[in-house]
């Protein structure tokens, strides 16, 4: 599968990818041990999911603002996301993320699945990452606009589903939109309070379990459930 359109993306003024391997060195020693996730990471230029003004700073292990009070997750928080779904479900061949925001989590995740769904409720974001994945070369994303706290119905059910804004409670639609064998990560939490990444995993119907993993920091989640 090619993943990124080579040519776009020289277009666009790629920063070093010196600058890269040492984010990568960095996140390896924070412990991400996935090989997947870190190649993947290595190759997707971060400073394309950012406004020009933040670029120098995109190779920083920091979350940045990108507008809209909303802001391009952390490196590492990614990263640690990202392994934990794929070591969690074998095959993803249709995965479900709320909270396009950047881009950037979608367009890892888009080199590591065959199919996925991508839901934003800011439009103006919706719009500019539809371009902005259309022009690095991705096809097998698909970018949706409305509120996630429904989940993505037309496409559903999912192999896997990762939420990136922090819901108070788990929305009961996204439980309802995971294969049998499936899992969602999610961070779960009030706004004032320290959130958790969570895992849930569906065996059936009647078997949901809950796993609590890190304490994290992400934007609310808009809900209108
Ligand atoms: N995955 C993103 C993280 C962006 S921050 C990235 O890699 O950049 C979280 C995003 O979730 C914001 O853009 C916010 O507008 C969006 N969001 C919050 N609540 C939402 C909801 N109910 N449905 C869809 N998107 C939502």
């Amino acid at each position: 599968m090619r993943i990124i359109d080579e040519q776009a993306i020289k277009g666009m003024g790629m920063t070093s990818q010196r600058t890269r391997d040492r984010l990568i060195d960095r996140l390896q020693q924070k412990g991400i041990s996935n090989l997947d996730v870190l190649r993947i990471m290595r190759r997707v230029p971060r400073h394309l999911f950012v406004d020009e003004a933040m670029s120098s700073r995109s190779y920083e292990d920091a979350s940045l603002p990108i507008g809209h009070g909303q802001t391009i997750s952390q490196p590492y928080i990614v990263a640690r996301m990202t392994e934990l779904l794929i070591e969690q479900v074998e095959n993803l061949d249709n995965v479900l993320e709320i909270g396009t925001g950047s881009a950037y989590q979608a367009a890892i995740l888009g080199g590591l699945v065959k199919n996925l769904h991508t839901v934003e409720v800011i439009p103006e974001l919706y719009r500019h990452s539809r371009d902005l994945l259309y022009k690095l070369g991705y096809r097998n994303i698909r970018t949706h606009l409305g509120d996630g706290s429904w989940g993505w119905k037309e496409a559903a059910p999912y192999d896997a589903i990762i939420v990136t804004a922090a819901p108070d409670e788990i929305p009961k639609a996204l439980i309802e939109q995971l294969k049998d064998g499936a899992s969602m990560i999610i961070p779960v939490g009030a706004q004032n309070s320290t959130q958790k990444l969570q895992i849930v995993t569906r065996k059936n119907k009647n078997d949901i379990s809950v796993t609590e993993h890190e304490s994290v920091v992400f934007v609310p989640f808009v809900s209108s459930e």
